[in-house]
């Protein structure tokens, strides 16, 4: 969007100036809103653009280039409210919302962690209790961007205390608050170390009444509410690291081609040289993985690891790219006077906001685990018949009975060719015959009984892996068929 970076453009001085004055620029969000791209992500049908996650990350970016304040006043603005009304709202939602959101008039807060909930975001204590078409909610949100600046807050609170509820994530509900509801206030503003100017505090909820048609997507589905919300942050939210990254840059660059160290310019210095490369191409990366995440939630696909993969690496990679840049900049980076420094300030939140980098970890191990579940599955392996050294193979497997002596068998001879594993039930029965998962069951555990199997059993009693014991391994096969030297090896040696 040339627009936004033209903008962007104009608006950098006005940036720095919020560095120094710690004012909210008002004037600039104002701007922002009066050219529409609070409704980037709004179908036209309510008052929007309808350009997508893409459009959304490209407005994030440019505006990240101005300062942390204005990206992320209006990224977050997005988090609470766009989204989650589009996904899960109601027709009436959309149409009483998404335009004035789209115009700017509802600036959004999105509020999950509280004092005693962070990464635990399940385990949040702030109620809702219904009583008749109001839900009365009470309890406090902290580190809430947007704090008092916003006018429509998605509040997340726990709706239920039924155990079973809380297994199922069905206790939470999320809704829709509006600035100036009774019982609504704000109890703090954080004093940050970056993101200078941007409100962040603590809200108080009282008895708070809001209306049971405020609710998204009804009650007990705040999980996923909030599940759906944060792919989409993450993904926004690593945009807004882009443009500081590409200021930085632009900032390192101009600084050393203007200093002379040693009779030449620092960027001829081969070590400054190395770190912009490093710094371009850390830039470009995570180009990528924006923009592809974005592009995965425009099309509609599950873009949980994408978009948790692009927060963790783009954040990252931002806060090793901004060290750099004050690096070749030498002294005057770390100073106050060049915005470079800011960003460096601004680098630490980006691995804690959004869920932290760690809890992003969790999320991409899971998640990768279950979407490369077909890609993740342990080949078959054999010993090759001319080179006598065990590998992969795709041959169709000759299939045995259910009995002990083979099952030892099939143990026995896995150990050949996997001689630290235990075998899965899955691995099993690609050799037997009989999908018989009891009768396999009565057969592992008479063999552990008489000391051949041991089992190893995962969650619930389940028996999850097995392997022949040293005395089943004798049992099943001759020492002849284990043995394996490699032929360089001299025959003496053997005994
Ligand atoms: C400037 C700022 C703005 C924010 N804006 C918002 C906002 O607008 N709305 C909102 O709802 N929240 C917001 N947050 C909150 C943010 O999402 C939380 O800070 C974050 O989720 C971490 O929670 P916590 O700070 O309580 O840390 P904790 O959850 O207490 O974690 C402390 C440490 O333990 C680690 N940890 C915790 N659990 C695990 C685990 N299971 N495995 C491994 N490591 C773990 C964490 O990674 C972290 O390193 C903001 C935070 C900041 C600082």
């Amino acid at each position: 969007m040339e627009e936004a970076r033209v903008f962007a453009d104009r608006s950098l001085p006005m940036g720095e100036e919020t560095l120094w004055t710690r004012k909210f620029p008002l004037s600039l969000l104002k701007e922002v809103a009066s050219r529409g791209w609070f409704g980037v992500v709004i179908p036209e049908k309510y008052g929007g653009l309808n350009s997508g996650v893409t459009g959304a990350s490209i407005v994030t970016e440019e505006l990240g280039r101005v300062c942390s304040a204005i990206s992320e006043a209006y990224a977050v603005s997005m988090f609470g409210g766009v989204e989650q009304i589009l996904t899960f709202g109601t027709e009436e939602q959309k149409r009483t919302w998404l335009p004035k959101i789209a115009k700017g008039q509802a600036v959004g807060a999105v509020c999950i962690t509280e004092p005693f909930a962070g990464s635990d975001a399940a385990g949040i204590e702030t109620t809702a209790r219904k009583e008749g078409d109001t839900y009365i909610v009470n309890g406090k949100k902290r580190f809430i961007t947007n704090a008092g600046l916003a006018d429509l807050y998605v509040v997340y609170a726990r709706s239920s205390e039924k155990k079973e509820d809380k297994a199922k994530y069905q206790h939470l509900t999320a809704f829709l608050v509006e600035k100036g509801t009774p019982g609504f206030s704000v109890e703090k503003i954080n004093e940050l170390s970056g993101w200078t100017g941007l409100p962040n505090g603590t809200l108080d909820f009282d008895e708070m009444k809001v209306p049971a048609s405020n609710c998204i997507g009804g009650e007990g589905t705040g999980w996923k509410v909030m599940m759906a919300g944060l792919n989409f942050e993450r993904v926004v939210y690593s945009a807004g690291m882009l443009g500081p990254m590409r200021e930085a840059i632009r900032n390192a660059v101009a600084y050393s081609q203007r200093r002379l160290q040693f009779d030449r310019p620092t960027i001829d210095l081969p070590t400054n040289q190395a770190k912009l490369a490093e710094m371009f191409s850390g830039l470009y990366n995570c180009r990528l993985l924006v923009y592809h995440a974005a592009h995965l939630l425009d099309e509609h696909e599950d873009a949980m690891v994408e978009a948790s993969t692009a927060k963790m690496l783009v954040s990252d990679t931002y806060e090793r790219l901004i060290s750099d840049a004050i690096q070749v900049m030498g002294g005057d980076g770390w100073t106050r006077f060049y915005p470079v420094e800011a960003y460096l300030r601004d680098a630490k939140v980006n691995q804690i906001g959004a869920g932290t980098n760690q809890i992003m970890k969790l999320v991409i191990f899971r998640g990768a685990l279950k979407a490369m579940n077909k890609d993740l599955k342990m080949l078959r392996r054999k010993m090759h018949t001319e080179l006598r050294v065990p590998v992969s193979t795709t041959e169709p497997e000759t299939k045995r009975v259910i009995t002990q002596e083979n099952v030892l068998k099939i143990l026995a001879e896995d150990y050949v060719v996997n001689p630290g594993l235990y075998m899965t039930r899955e691995d099993m029965k690609e050799r037997l015959s009989e999908p018989d998962e009891l009768k396999l069951s009565e057969t592992l555990q008479a063999l552990e009984a008489e000391g051949l199997v041991k089992l190893y059993r995962g969650g619930k009693g389940a028996m999850d892996l097995a392997k022949a014991t040293y005395v089943g391994l004798r049992k099943a096969l001759p020492l002849e068929k284990y043995r394996w030297f490699p032929e360089w090896l001299s025959k003496e040696s053997i005994f």
